[in-house]
């Protein structure tokens, strides 16, 4: 704390890389997850409190600059995200994040916190929250096609939350794969490493594509999804960004997490703009039934939501207080006359 900071000023809980790692060890992973999952199905269960719009993108040739801000009314969120998939080959990350929540009483911001390992929590809690509504009755197997730094975080929130106990693996660089069956090893799920996609799929209830290419990818053709399966499809997340067969899309039933944004950024950008689709807060909330057939095919076009992230620093600011894990934040002016800014600039005059 500089010396021109009075004792008594109202500080900003941040929240660091650093913290929140410690954070998520002294919860635990799994209890982790779970938590999130509870603030976030709580959160869309209220779906009508909040303010909703699709963020707000910076698209580049490599990559997407976005800004996500919702509120419930007392308090305003935003995350600041990017997805860069070449960074990965600089030694980069593909997402990086960091994320405030604020008063909105007064404006002023409450918690200033990192968002890369939290984005990877709260994707990884809603891909296995909607899988527990959507996934079939008993399902026990999930294939995991692209093994980078979401893949550990929703292979273990899917056996957290979602009751599954073997992962199959499969990325084109197999390093990737050795990575994460190695971060799985102990976990409790059983971990098979796969050659092919084909070889990942077989057995599995639960199909999660997490991939980062900047193309119209297909990481699932026709003919490799059988009826009955849930499609977890995470990568496809930006205009010109998509991960699975238009095909496939026409014979599931697709759940969404904002139409207006999913449409826009989603798997279903291949369909036509009025193609039915369900928002996933309903099934939540009770008004619309998940599954309804053993032979249907239900697909999660996850993009990422503002409310998810919103849930997520709310679960941080109540877990932090009364810990150490943040540093008070000089981040808030105080003059003493609130119309005397200037003057307050001469408490560090030399
Ligand atoms: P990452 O770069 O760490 O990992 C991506 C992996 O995909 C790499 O290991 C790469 O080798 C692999 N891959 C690329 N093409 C493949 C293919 N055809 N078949 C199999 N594997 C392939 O990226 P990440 O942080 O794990 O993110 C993955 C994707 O998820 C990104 O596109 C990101 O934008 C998206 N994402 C979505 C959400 C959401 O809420 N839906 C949240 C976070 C990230």
């Amino acid at each position: 704390m500089s010396h021109t900071t009075p004792s008594n000023k109202a500080l900003v809980p941040f929240v660091s890389v650093d913290h929140m790692m410690q954070l998520i060890h002294s919860v635990g992973v799994p209890d982790m997850l779970r938590e999130l999952a509870l603030y976030i199905e709580a959160d869309f269960k209220r779906w009508d409190a909040f303010d909703k719009t699709p963020r707000v993108a910076n698209h580049s040739e490599t990559g997407v600059i976005e800004l996500m801000p919702t509120s419930d009314g007392e308090t305003y969120g935003f995350k600041y995200v990017n997805g860069h998939p070449k960074n990965m080959s600089e030694g980069l990350q593909t997402v990086t994040a960091f994320g405030l929540l604020a008063d909105v009483g007064t404006g002023y911001p409450v918690l200033l916190s990192e968002m890369t390992l939290l984005t990877a929590l709260r994707t990884a809690a809603t891909s296995a929250l909607v899988a527990r509504n959507l996934a079939p009755k008993g399902a026990t197997t999930m294939a995991m096609i692209g093994n980078g730094a979401q893949s550990e975080f929703q292979s273990l929130a899917m056996m957290a939350i979602a009751g599954i106990t073997h992962v199959r693996l499969f990325d084109i660089d197999p390093a990737a794969t050795a990575k994460c069956a190695q971060n799985l090893a102990n976990t409790g799920l059983v971990v098979t490493s796969c050659d092919t996609p084909q070889e990942a799929i077989e057995g599995s209830q639960i199909l999660t594509t997490c991939t980062a290419d900047k193309a119209y990818a297909t990481i699932l053709t026709d003919n490799m999804v059988g009826a009955g399966v849930h499609i977890n499809a995470i990568g496809g997340d930006c205009p010109g960004k998509t991960e699975i067969a238009p095909a496939i899309l026409q014979r599931g039933d697709i759940f969404v997490e904002y139409p207006p944004q999913t449409r826009i950024e989603g798997d279903i950008q291949q369909l036509d703009p009025d193609h039915p689709v369900t928002e996933i807060w309903e099934v939540l909330a009770g008004k619309t039934p998940g599954r309804t057939s053993d032979k249907q095919i239900t697909i999660f076009d996850s993009v990422g939501f503002a409310i998810e992230d919103f849930s997520a620093l709310r679960l941080v600011r109540d877990k932090v207080e009364g810990t150490d894990f943040f540093h008070p934040l000089d981040l808030l002016a105080d003059p003493d006359d609130p119309r005397d800014l200037f003057g307050m600039t001469m408490r560090a005059k030399p």
